[in-house]
Formats: C-alpha cells, sequence, structure tokens
C-alpha cells in the first residue's frame, strides 16, 4: 500500500487514550489489518463527530488516513456498539477484559478475522444477556487460544494414545492430556529430574469437559457458546479455560482480577 492512501475498514475500539487537549489516540482492531493505532483530531470534543465512534466497544466503519507508522481518522461511521455492558458493573469488567486480551494477543499487519469476529459475538452475547457471563467468559477465552495458533489437543493420551479413559489430565503448558497411569509415571520420572520447573501443571478433566473443549476450539464462531455442562463439570471447565489463557499469554490481568473480585461479592 502506498502512503498516504485512504483506506475504508470496520474494526472495533479495543483501547482509547487522551492525547493533548483535546485528542485521542485509539487501538481499532480490523479483520485486514489486524490491532491499527487511530489518530483521532479533536475527537475528545464535545461537538466531534467521531465522539461516538472512538469510544471503547463501538464498532464502526471508518476511512483512515495512512502516513509512516500510524492511520488518521478522516470519516468514521457508527455500526454498532456494546455500551449496554455498562449497565452490571461485572459485565463491564469482562468486556473490557476481553478487550484487554485482544490487545495483548494482536498486532498489526496479521488478519485477525477469527479474533475480531470471537469478540464482536462474545460482546454482542454480553450485552444481549444470551448466555451467563461465565459461560461466554470461558469460551471466549479457550477460542482465543485456537486463534492464538495455540489451541487444545484433547483427543486421546498423549504418551500412551489411550482414548475412552473416565479421567484425564489438562497439561496447562502443553494444551494436551494424560492418562492417570501416564501421569503418575511422568511424575515419578520428574521427581529425579534436574529441571522441576519444567514440569507441566495437570487439571483433572472429566469427559464432559473433554467434549465440552473440544467443541468450543473446533465450532463456529456464531455457535460458540451453545454447548451444555452440569455445574460441577463446567467449574472445572471454568477454571481450565482461565488458566490455560493465562499460561499461554504468559501474563494476568487487571480487569481479570477486577471481574474475579466482583462475583465473589
Ligand atoms: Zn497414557
Amino acid at each position: 500500500m502506498a502512503e498516504n492512501d485512504l483506506i475504508k475498514v470496520k474494526g472495533i475500539v479495543t483501547r482509547s487514550t487522551q492525547y493533548k487537549d483535546n485528542d485521542k489516540i485509539i487501538s481499532v482492531l480490523t479483520a485486514e489489518y489486524g490491532l491499527i493505532s487511530v489518530y483521532c483530531h479533536g475527537a475528545r470534543s464535545n461537538k466531534s463527530k467521531y465522539l461516538t465512534s472512538t469510544r471503547l466497544f463501538c464498532y464502526s466503519e471508518y476511512v483512515l488516513n495512512r502516513k509512516k507508522d500510524f492511520y488518521y481518522i478522516k470519516e468514521a461511521d457508527y455500526i454498532e456498539a456494546f455500551f449496554d455492558i455498562v449497565n452490571s458493573i461485572d459485565k463491564l469488567f469482562l468486556g473490557q477484559y476481553f478487550l484487554e486480551v485482544v490487545n495483548e494477543i494482536c498486532v498489526e499487519g496479521e488478519r485477525q478475522d477469527g479474533v475480531l469476529r470471537l469478540l464482536l459475538n462474545s460482546l454482542y452475547a454480553l450485552s444481549a444477556d444470551l448466555f451467563p457471563p461465565t459461560k461466554i467468559k470461558s469460551a471466549f477465552e479457550l477460542r482465543a487460544c485456537v486463534e492464538m495458533g495455540v489451541g487444545p489437543n484433547v483427543s486421546n493420551c498423549r504418551n500412551c494414545g489411550v482414548v475412552g479413559e473416565e479421567v484425564y489430565y489438562f497439561d496447562l503448558v502443553n494444551g494436551d492430556m494424560l492418562c492417570k497411569v501416564c501421569l503418575m509415571s511422568y511424575e515419578e520420572e520428574q521427581k529425579y529430574a534436574y529441571e522441576k520447573e519444567s514440569m507441566g501443571t495437570y487439571i483433572a478433566v472429566v469427559p464432559s469437559v473433554v467434549v465440552a473443549i473440544q467443541y468450543v476450539s473446533n465450532s463456529k464462531i456464531e455457535r460458540l457458546f451453545s454447548f451444555m455442562l452440569n455445574e460441577e463439570p463446567f467449574r472445572d471447565f471454568s477454571n481450565i479455560c482461565e488458566k490455560y489463557l493465562l499460561h499461554q499469554v504468559g501474563k494476568s490481568f487487571v480487569t481479570l482480577d477486577l471481574y474475579n473480585e466482583q462475583i465473589k461479592k
């Protein structure tokens, strides 16, 4: 693309930073260009025509002017916003957590069709109360790992290949599973190994949880939340999704801590 070209692109605002007296710099997740930074001149003024389209959670069609490494806003047409989630503090924290994850896993210059659709569908489900927030959260976390290219592989025990066991142990580092026999012999071996820190972290999973992991990893994004789990296996599933994402990203998120504190209240 030549410099100073105008481009038209749809995207959602994932970060908004005040700049100077009246300007904003926003991050916008797009399918075509990944996560881009856009300079919005005068966007903080109440009279600005970009006031809505430069707010967090707003999905718009933008006309942008690209100069060197930066994009400058020229026009913005609001398409949809998920502002309803601000009506509930736990949904707001969760929505902000989704944005924080996206800001962490996406970069400029790589197509992000999958992550964009995942984010839009998750925010829509959250704002329209289509599913319980905990369910949306877990599916978002696991599917984000798939979109990052580290989707789990839970078809059998990675060591001996056995299928049909009543319990497996999900490996948060490698995203696969061991059967009980292999885990025990593996742990026995590790006792004598020097590099103990290289040992994985395992969480027990029953078959229904394995099925849910497979479903969320492979389903169409539009059908992502249409899986059923009873309360107890759902807690295990939920625990795995959160821990697996954090392991894969290699950090925690302030908004996740806020959300988890909030739902305990
Ligand atoms: Zn095995």
